[in-house]
């Protein structure tokens, strides 16, 4: 017997968990699943990015809906477009045994009236951002009066990118008889505020340190001046020939220029951010994944909880303006026990934010030098 089959779940569950190779469950996967699986109650999960919340989630959700009905039960909310698709497809990877199982993610920047249909046709779980939920909600496109599993994931960014009001005017039209369960890399006061107003005592759940970033990820800074940045970042590329990683960029305008230059300059490259159609950032995602992009700049919002695995390094072109984004930043890296770099191309100006991040992550940056072209031709 296996660790999975312990937590309680069914057949068709650990039949998809063997088809994706997942071979023992994680700390918070071990944690929540029980709990959730067996009981009818709130959840607070603190747990740092890469960790596999999605299926701490996912797993009891879906082993608890009722197929045979077509009405909405459970809503996941989630800051990002991408990771609305994200989660969307884990769980139909998960659900794969569940014939009778539809998962309809809801997103802005796609046809409203097309994803209206499909959760008319029955979506038992709906996987949504709160700007475009709340929307179809007044529009009365999607009713979520007999939802009874909600899910907040990445509170802490839904809650930083200003949605607290949309997740407030959403829960509003749940019923007050379902289990709210919160997902979060760190607890801000307003992931507590949250969890205070809208939860039932709540179960608590931390794994690892809060705030921590993963222990598989080294972490280094590169002194450069602040004209060569863009040569810093050629020059880590080149050292690195079989780099697969996200650049993170302070801006948008930022973001395409960089991406613009090593497309010029003859890498594997695209971008990732808000002035993009979604169309056009659903494609460079796939490219990224096929790994035919292996250098994806990205700003933190369009990026955050991309979930590709075995990204090499995570490279901060600049570093970001709050240090509990750095935290989010490596995350990408060093995902399901792998290993992985975090980068920061820094100039000496700005060397003390540095010790700052070390204090929040609880870790030691190594400090590199960029090496010289004759290093990288040998
Ligand atoms: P989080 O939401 O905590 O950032 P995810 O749910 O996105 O993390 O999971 C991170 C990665 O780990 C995903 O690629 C997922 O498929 C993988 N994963 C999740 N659980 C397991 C497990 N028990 N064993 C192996 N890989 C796992
Ligand atoms: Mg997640």
């Amino acid at each position: 017997m296996n660790k999975f089959e312990q937590l309680g779940l069914n057949e068709q569950l650990l039949k998809a968990i063997h088809d994706m190779g997942f071979e023992s469950p994680s700390e918070v996967q071990e944690k929540a699943i029980p709990v959730l699986l067996s009981q009818e109650t709130d959840i607070v999960a603190l747990a740092q990015t890469g960790t596999g919340k999605t299926a701490a989630f996912g797993f009891p959700m879906i082993q608890k809906i009722d197929t045979k009905s077509k009405t909405t039960q459970g809503l996941i909310l989630s800051p990002t477009r991408e990771l609305c698709l994200q989660i969307a497809h884990e769980l139909k990877q998960y659900s794969k045994y569940y014939p009778s199982l539809n998962v309809t993610a809801i997103y802005g920047g796609a046809s409203i009236i097309e994803q209206a249909n499909q959760v008319k046709r029955g979506s038992q779980i709906v996987v949504a951002t709160p700007g475009r939920m709340k929307d179809m909600i007044s529009r009365k496109m999607v009713n979520i009066s007999k939802i009874q599993y909600c899910v907040l994931d990445e509170a802490d960014e839904m809650l930083n990118m200003g949605f607290y009001e949309d997740i407030k005017d959403i829960l509003s039209h749940t019923p007050k008889e379902k289990s709210t369960w919160l997902f979060s890399a760190t607890m801000p006061k307003e992931v507590s505020n949250i969890a205070k107003k809208f939860m039932n005592q709540p179960h608590e759940i931390t794994v690892g340190t809060k705030n921590s970033a993963s222990e598989n990820v080294q972490h280094e800074y590169y002194v450069v001046g602040g004209r060569d940045r863009y040569l810093a970042l050629k020059r880590l590329a080149d050292t690195n020939p079989d780099i697969f990683s996200v650049i993170f960029c302070r801006t948008k305008r930022d973001t395409q220029k960089v991406a613009e230059k090593l497309i010029e300059d003859g890498y594997n490259a695209g971008a990732l951010h808000g002035d993009l159609s979604q169309n056009q950032r659903d494609m460079v995602m796939k490219s990224f994944r096929n790994k035919q992009i292996q250098m994806l700049v990205a700003t933190d919002v369009a990026a955050r909880g991309i979930d590709v695995d075995d990204i090499t390094h995570v490279i901060n072109y600049q570093l970001p303006d709050e240090i509990e984004t750095y935290t989010h930043r490596s995350g990408r890296t060093g995902r399901a026990g792998k290993s992985g770099i975090s980068m920061v191309i820094i100039t000496k100006s700005e060397l003390r934010k540095i010790s700052a991040i070390e204090r929040i992550i609880k870790q030691k940056f190594d400090a590199k030098k960029i090496p010289s072209a004759d290093e990288i031709c040998e």
